[in-house]
C-alpha cells in the first residue's frame, strides 16, 4: 500500500517506521526536520497525501488535525481513505470526517492507548469510529503498528472511546495517589500495601501495573524519578477533552472534573509539568489536609 503519514513525532514516528518495516511504501510529512528509518519526506501534507492509499495523522490537538485536514483532503485520490490515530475532541473528528465524506473519501478517527513503548513494539491498541468500509480498509496497518483494534461505531466514537478511558486513568491515578500517601501516614508499609491492594477489591492498572510508589509493584515511570512515561501535561490534555465532551452532551462527571482541576494545579502552578503523572503520590505526601 502506498501511506502518507503526517505528524512523526514520538509516537507517529515509530509508527510510520513500524509500516515502512513492514514493506509498505511510506511518505511522511512533519513540520519538524525528522528522519525516519525507511519512510521518505515529502515537502508537504498535501505531497505526501497525494496519490496515498491511506493517509494517517499523528497531531498534537483537533484544530493542527483540522487545518491539515483541509490541506490534504482536497489532495487525496477518491476512495482513499484518511485514518487520524491523534487524541482530539470528539467535534474536530466528526467535522473532519463530514469533510473527508464530502471529498468522496472513508475516514476513521483511531486514537491509540500503549504510548511510546507500545507505538515502538508495535503493539497500539486501537479504537475506531467509522463506516466498515473505512475500517476494513485500515484494519490491516492496525494490525502492523498495534496487537488489537477495536471498531467502536460511527465517526468520533474512537474518540470518544478514548477519552472514557483515559478520564477513568486520570481518577484512578489521584486515587491510588492519595491512598498510598494516606497509608504512609498511617505508618502502613508500602509493600505491604501493594501486596493486599493489588490483589484486593482496590486493585485497578494504575496500582497494578504502573503503580507510583517507587520500589514497588513491576518498573514504573516512579522507578526512573517520574520521568515519563505518560507526562501530565497530556494527562491534563485527555482529562480536558472529557469535560469539554461532557459539557458537550451535558453529562455529570464531577469525578472527572475534579481530575481535570487537580492535574491543572499540578501542571500550571506546582512542579508536574514535563512529570510522569503518576508523580501525582510525591505531590500528595508533600501536602497536609486543608
Ligand atoms: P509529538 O509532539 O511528539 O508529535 C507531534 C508531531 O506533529 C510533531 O513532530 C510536530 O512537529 C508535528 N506537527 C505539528 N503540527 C504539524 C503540522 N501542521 N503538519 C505536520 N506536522 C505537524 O506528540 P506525540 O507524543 O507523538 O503525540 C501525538 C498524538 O498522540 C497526540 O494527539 C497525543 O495526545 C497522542 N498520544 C500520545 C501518547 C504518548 O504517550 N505520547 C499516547 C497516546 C496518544
Amino acid at each position: 500500500m502506498k501511506i502518507g503519514f503526517i505528524g512523526l513525532g514520538n509516537m507517529g514516528g515509530p509508527m510510520a517506521a513500524n509500516l515502512a518495516k513492514a514493506g509498505h511504501d511510506v511518505v511522511g510529512f512533519d513540520m519538524a526536520n525528522v528522519a525516519i528509518d525507511g519512510v521518505t519526506l515529502a515537502d508537504s501534507g498535501a505531497a505526501a497525501a497525494s496519490g496515498a492509499d491511506v493517509v494517517i495523522t499523528m497531531l498534537p490537538n483537533g484544530q493542527i488535525l483540522r487545518a491539515v485536514a483541509a490541506e490534504i483532503i482536497p489532495a487525496m485520490a477518491q476512495g482513499a481513505a484518511l485514518v487520524d490515530c491523534s487524541t482530539v475532541d470528539v467535534d474536530s473528528a466528526r467535522a473532519v470526517a463530514e469533510d473527508a465524506a464530502t471529498a468522496g473519501l472513508l475516514s476513521v478517527d483511531a486514537p491509540v492507548s500503549g504510548g511510546v513503548g507500545g507505538a515502538e513494539g508495535g503493539t497500539l491498541t486501537f479504537m475506531a469510529g467509522g463506516s466498515a468500509d473505512a475500517f476494513a480498509k485500515a484494519a490491516p496497518l492496525f494490525d502492523i503498528m498495534g496487537q488489537k483494534a477495536v471498531h467502536c461505531g460511527d465517526a468520533g466514537a474512537g474518540q470518544s472511546a478514548k477519552i472514557c478511558n483515559n478520564m477513568i486513568l486520570g481518577v484512578t491515578m489521584i486515587a491510588t495517589c492519595e491512598a498510598f500517601a494516606l497509608a504512609d501516614k498511617l505508618g502502613l508499609d508500602r509493600q505491604k500495601m501493594f501486596d493486599v491492594v493489588s490483589t484486593s477489591s482496590g486493585y485497578s492498572w494504575t496500582m497494578n501495573a504502573y503503580c507510583p510508589a517507587p520500589g514497588v509493584g513491576p518498573q514504573s515511570p516512579s522507578d526512573n524519578d517520574y520521568k515519563p512515561g505518560f507526562a501530565s501535561e497530556l494527562m491534563l490534555k485527555d482529562l480536558r477533552l472529557s469535560q469539554q465532551a461532557a459539557g458537550s452532551v451535558n453529562a455529570d462527571t464531577p469525578m472527572g472534573e475534579m481530575a481535570r482541576d487537580l492535574y491543572t494545579q499540578f501542571v500550571e502552578n506546582e512542579d508536574g509539568l514535563g512529570m510522569d503523572f503518576s508523580a501525582m503520590l510525591p505531590r500528595f505526601e508533600k501536602r497536609d489536609r486543608s
